[in-house]
């Protein structure tokens, strides 16, 4: 079934997990293919090129987008999904392929979120709870759970995950920067400022770097206060403390 160019912008500008493995899309003819829940930047429409299979995008010369992890999408429920062309929603809209894992980590249980085949949350202790899904199992999920499990031995320093944070495009520009953080390293709010090209925007940064949606995933625990203080952050500070000086152990 080939989908309505109207319909799949939508799901491209709406970042619909519904229509993850359905279509893929890329910009122009070299770029990277994404799903249409892909985070990252919102492209111009008129540069969009829609691709029905992942075959079709691999043999038109595109790669699969570092984030969104399209030939990644084997993983979550979306039995549904591939059969009838969406996913069934909830009376909260809720989607049903959201499936979450609790990890008992160094610094408390950590719940991850997944849905549509990327991580979408990680909640920390005394983080207050919102839709997650059923308890579950599933590929993405094993494979965040196992980085997990390297992350805190001190044997991993960068996640390898498909991740789909939601939020305002500003947000997911502060996010991106984060990621770009060395591991054990801390930048302050005005570098991240700066990395985004706003740097009169430290405060709004500090916001968005709050509303993080997959803490220690994106390591908005490295960003500090311009005097070496640690500031704040969503989990604790003592949270923050541990990671860094976890980091910094093992770097
Ligand atoms: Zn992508």
């Amino acid at each position: 079934m080939r989908l309505d160019d109207d319909v799949r912008w939508r799901a491209v500008t709406t970042r619909d997990t519904a229509f993850d493995g359905v279509f893929y899309y890329a910009v122009e003819t070299v770029g990277p293919y994404c799903k249409p829940s892909c985070g990252s930047r919102t492209p111009r429409r008129e540069n969009v090129v829609y691709l029905d299979t992942l075959t079709e995008a691999e043999t038109a010369g595109h790669r699969p987008c570092r984030w969104c992890r399209p030939e990644a999408l084997d993983a979550c429920p979306t039995d549904q999904i591939a059969e009838t062309g969406r996913a069934p929603h909830d009376y909260r809209g809720r989607s049903h392929s959201m499936t979450h894992a609790t990890y008992e980590s160094p610094v408390g249980r950590l719940i991850l979120v997944v849905d549509g085949g990327q991580v979408v949350r990680l909640a920390l202790p005394g983080d207050p709870s919102s839709d997650m899904g059923d308890p579950g199992s599933c590929g993405i999920l094993e494979e965040a759970l196992g980085q997990l499990g390297e992350y805190f031995a001190g044997a991993r320093y960068q996640f390898d995950l498909p991740i789909s944070p939601r939020g305002t495009e500003f947000q997911r520009g502060v996010w991106d920067a984060l990621v770009r953080i060395p591991y054990a390293r801390t930048a302050t709010y005005s570098d991240i400022a700066s990395m985004v090209g706003h740097p009169k925007a430290a405060r709004a940064v500090g916001q968005a770097n709050n509303r993080n949606p997959i803490p220690v995933v994106i390591p908005c625990h490295r960003v500090i206060g311009s005097g070496g203080a640690l500031v704040g952050y969503r989990g604790g500070l003592e949270v923050k403390q541990r990671l860094l000086e976890l980091e910094r152990t093992y770097a």
